[in-house]
């Protein structure tokens, strides 16, 4: 920890102070800043809650130096705050005054940026994480005084929400070491993958993978021999599919047997889904009732599957299909 003490009094014995985030707007002369970034956010928090506006004039590794964005007003108002050798940063000079007039800024104030706006979205989106733009544009009001746009509400709620969740592709990242826990803390559950290798790099294109727990493959065992499966988008970034196939279980109640995420619906998708099915849950059992639409995908697996032909599996249709299609 930093000699907070030592750090904030100057040679000349003028006491200063560490930015107080309770009171982030505001700023003096020798105030510390633990890092640039707090800096630059109290600054704009600064303008915002001043209803000014402000424009970086010089940004360096060692310097960071803001203006008001009316300076050929002329307005005077700036700050100039360096990094010191302890790489805290301190305010070396400071003219708090404005004297260029107020604006409206018509739902636009140039420093409530995707940063500050998306500071004042994490606790919502932790708290919910179907916080609607809407409310994003009622909660920064509440906390700023300011309308803001719905492309910066957007925008604002995409940066929270990944700072919260992540970002999808660090979600794919992670997918590999989420699946491994899974199966180290749920002994005997089955995930396999399918990858494709970029020809030429390390790297690999996601195809499919599935998963079945334990749970579920010993209680099919139970189930009635009546399996439906059907598919649905996941949508988001990428138009990935998710692949599903259910049991009805000795209460009449669904029973979840295996979930797949592949990146599209078809034949190739349906046949490895089918087969991992064959292999990991359904076994030996017999005669059993497969409930599916009639895509494509699934008639063609099905008809080239050995293992999913009669007397082994009886295929029928979703009458709600069958209905829907007349
Ligand atoms: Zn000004």
């Amino acid at each position: 920890m930093p000699d907070v003490e030592s750090l904030t009094r100057d040679f000349d014995e003028i006491r200063t102070a560490m930015w107080d985030e309770s009171r982030p707007t505001v700023l003096a002369k020798g105030m510390i800043f633990s890092d640039k970034a707090r800096l630059s956010r109290a600054c704009k928090m600064h303008n915002v809650k001043e209803c000014r506006e402000m424009t970086v004039w010089e940004s360096s590794p060692v310097v960071y130096k803001v203006v008001c964005r009316r300076w050929f007003w002329p307005c005077h108002w700036m700050l100039r705050a360096s990094k010191k050798k302890t790489s805290l940063w301190k305010v070396g000079k400071y003219i708090p005054t404005h004297t260029c007039e107020m604006d409206t800024f018509n739902g636009n104030h140039f420093n409530l940026d995707i940063d500050l706006i998306s500071l004042v979205l994490i606790p919502h989106i932790e708290a919910s994480i179907r916080y609607k733009i809407k409310e994003c544009i009622t909660a920064v009001h509440q906390e700023h005084g300011h309308t803001i746009t719905k492309r910066k509400a957007y925008l604002g709620h995409k940066r929270a929400f990944e700072i919260v969740y992540g970002n999808w592709d660090k979600s794919f990242a992670d997918l590999p070491r989420y699946m491994a826990a899974l199966q180290q803390f749920n002994p005997g559950t089955i995930v396999e993958w399918k990858l494709e290798r970029i020809p030429g790099k390390p790297k690999y294109i996601f195809n499919y993978v599935v998963l079945a727990f334990k749970l579920a493959i010993d209680g099919f065992s139970h189930c009635q021999p009546v399996i439906s499966i059907d598919d649905t988008h996941v949508y988001g970034k990428y138009d990935i599919k998710l692949l599903i196939a259910v049991a009805i279980d000795a209460n009449g109640q669904i029973f979840p047997l295996s979930f797949s995420i592949c990146a599209n619906e078809s034949q190739e998708m349906w046949t490895l889904f089918l087969n991992d099915l064959k292999e990991h849950v359904v076994k030996q059992h017999f005669s059993i009732c497969l409930i599916s639409d009639r895509h494509g995908g699934i008639l063609s697996s099905m008809k080239n599957l050995s293992a999913w032909q009669e007397p082994y599996a009886y295929h029928c249709y979703h009458v709600r299909n069958l209905k829907a299609n007349f």
